[in-house]
């Protein structure tokens, strides 16, 4: 597939009204990191860290963490890499950790909420980090914070562990960006503080969209009962794009429909301008938003908007068929 796309590989995702989409990667193992160059994609958007945790049949130690860290740091070459922190519980479950007997895990004890309430190894991993960019720059953030107190709790992990560092004379990154990912319709509703305050949002599509329609997302049955072109579900995320544009603060989605193409062409014409992916879907995705005009789309949503339909799908799909 990526063959087919070779040709566009190293143009921009720019589409017929002059915009330009930065197209990321998803990646999780080192043997991931090939694909940046090959894709063409324009960094790693989402790196899910727990992958290497959940290959393992024990808890790695700090040294191994940070080996592994530089390793993603150089073979992304200079390269954005935003890291999320490790996202365990629910559906990923470490085979060393005691699993935890809890009748609904997806909304249980997990991600940032293991993080913060035993915080050993977000500490770890955030130190690994810190010397791994070893003061190069450096994205990291955190999985499935629903609320601005979270979000200040683990910042406040990060700016001990920075504190850490500067005492034990290590170097820090000459910049750092400390994120947030939006998982849970909450944090769509945070405080304005909360958007002032974080470095930048990654929308995990995935989980929102499970929370969003009360849909678990492992259950084949009822997960595909609802549409991410759903209008109250565009509806949310484009209030998420305006809180985030009237603060300034950088914003992508990093769920699996960001690779879809038809979510990718309304979630641009609704406004986000990064969207992170896997690296297979970039070419198909830099293809169409290259031959497509965003206001043209728009218009299509909006018909169908206000012709009371419950998702734009159907709309944007007949229309394209006559575009490409
Ligand atoms: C998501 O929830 O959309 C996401 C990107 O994270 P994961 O799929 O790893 O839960
Ligand atoms: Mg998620």
């Amino acid at each position: 597939a990526q063959e087919r796309y070779a040709s566009i590989r190293d143009l921009p995702a720019e589409t017929k009204c002059g915009q330009v989409i930065a197209l990321q990667m998803n990646a999780g193992l080192i043997a991931d990191l090939p694909s940046l160059a090959g894709s063409g994609a324009e960094g790693v958007g989402l790196f899910r860290t727990e992958l290497q945790f959940l290959i393992r049949n024990q808890m790695p130690r700090r040294a191994e963490l940070s080996a592994l860290y530089t390793r993603v740091l150089n073979a992304a070459q200079g390269q954005r890499v935003a890291f999320r922190t490790l996202d365990i519980g629910s559906d990923k479950v470490l085979p060393y950790m005691k699993p935890n007997d809890e009748p609904n895990p997806a909304m249980g004890w997990r991600a940032i909420r293991v993080g913060l309430d035993k915080p050993g190894v977000l500490r770890m991993q955030l130190q690994a980090l810190l010397r791994a960019a070893n003061g190069q720059p450096l994205a990291v953030m955190f999985p499935f914070i629903t609320q601005i107190s979270e979000f200040r709790a683990a910042r406040a992990e990060m700016d001990k562990a920075i504190a850490r560092e500067t005492k034990l004379g290590h170097p820090l990154p000459e910049k750092l960006e400390v994120g947030a990912m939006l998982e849970t319709p909450s944090l769509g509703f945070a405080p304005d503080a909360f958007f002032e305050e974080v470095d930048f949002i990654s929308i995990g599509g995935n989980d929102l969209k499970q929370f969003f329609f009360a849909a678990d997302r492992e259950n084949e049955r009822v997960r595909k009962r609802y549409d991410t072109l759903d209008v109250s579900f565009l509806s949310f995320i484009k209030q998420v794009i305006q809180r985030c544009e009237a603060s300034n603060t950088p914003l992508s989605f990093c769920g699996e429909d960001a690779g879809r193409p038809v979510e990718a062409l309304c979630f641009a014409a609704l406004g986000l301008r990064t969207l992170s992916m896997r690296p297979a879907s970039i070419g198909p995705v830099k293809h169409l938003l290259r031959r497509i005009d965003l206001n043209d789309v728009r218009a299509v949503m909006d018909d169908a908007i206000a012709k009371g339909e419950q998702s734009v799908r159907r709309a944007v799909a007949d229309w394209l068929v006559y575009q490409v």
